[in-house]
């Protein structure tokens, strides 16, 4: 199989579009078009031709561009089924574990709500690359819009159900304060320490700290860690259920 080559593209304030790609084949995806103008700007600085739109959830800083894309490219734009009245432009509704096919590679959806009612993440499997969108950030989750944490911790249960080696695409630059945070809960998490030396030095050279993967997520991710004794004695609920160690984190992140 040939290679899928993907490049983040920053947009707005903090977010990333992602484009995904295979020239051999002449497909490229955007998974998240925040706006169209940044890009537009990255497909000509590629030579690229825009074939299809992904997007994960119907907020705006996601689906900002998909319009104006769509109608410079006639590009095909795909997303959750349940959710199309609100993704702008949707020609190609998708549910749990559809096989979207991007050329050769597919990608198989998951749904995974709770950050809104309707999101989905787009599991490339042999590509070993997840786009989660605004569900599991690097070293953090979403915040709980449109669900309860019950359902987020569903959801985060099933994205740690996938391989080590997956590759993790989110939505936002949002890393060096999500692990700040984490290390409020979980400060002598030896994983943590050395990931946060890591992402200082990235950000400092004003470089993206995307992709991280799910194994390094599971080791230093406060809200795939409810099981963590340290986290449950931080949070004094060393006898709850993991929904409620996870909830927990969710609220002390809310005010950090
Ligand atoms: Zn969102």
């Amino acid at each position: 199989m040939s290679k899928l080559e993907i490049e983040p593209v920053p947009c707005l304030k903090d977010n990333y579009a992602y484009l995904v790609y295979d020239r051999s084949e002449g497909v490229c995806g955007v998974v998240d078009a925040s706006e169209a103008e940044p890009v537009k700007r990255a497909l000509e600085n590629h030579g690229l031709k825009l074939t299809h739109i992904l997007s994960t959830h119907h907020h705006m800083d996601h689906v900002g561009g998909n319009l104006a894309l769509k109608q410079a490219f006639g590009t095909e734009v795909v997303g959750a089924a349940k959710d199309s009245a609100r993704i702008p432009g949707i020609d190609t509704g998708l549910k749990e574990g559809e096989i979207f096919n991007l050329g050769s590679h597919r990608a198989r959806v998951l749904e995974i709500p709770a950050h809104t009612s309707q999101h989905i993440a787009f599991w490339f499997e042999e590509d070993r690359a997840i786009f989660t969108g605004d569900t599991l950030f690097a070293m953090g989750c979403g915040r709980l819009f449109e669900g309860t944490a019950e359902m987020m911790w569903a959801s985060l249960s099933k994205l740690m159900s996938l391989p080590d080696d997956a590759r993790v695409y989110c939505g936002h630059e949002y890393t060096e304060a999500n692990g700040r945070f984490a290390l409020t809960v979980e400060p002598e998490n030896r994983d943590l320490q050395a990931r946060m030396a890591d992402v200082r030095a990235t950000r400092a050279k004003g470089l993206p700290t995307i992709p991280s993967t799910m194994g390094l997520e599971k080791k230093t991710n406060p809200f795939l860690r409810a099981q963590s004794p340290e986290i449950r004695h931080s949070l004094g609920l060393q006898e709850a259920s993991n929904v409620e160690v996870f909830a927990e984190t969710r609220r002390r992140k809310d005010k950090f």
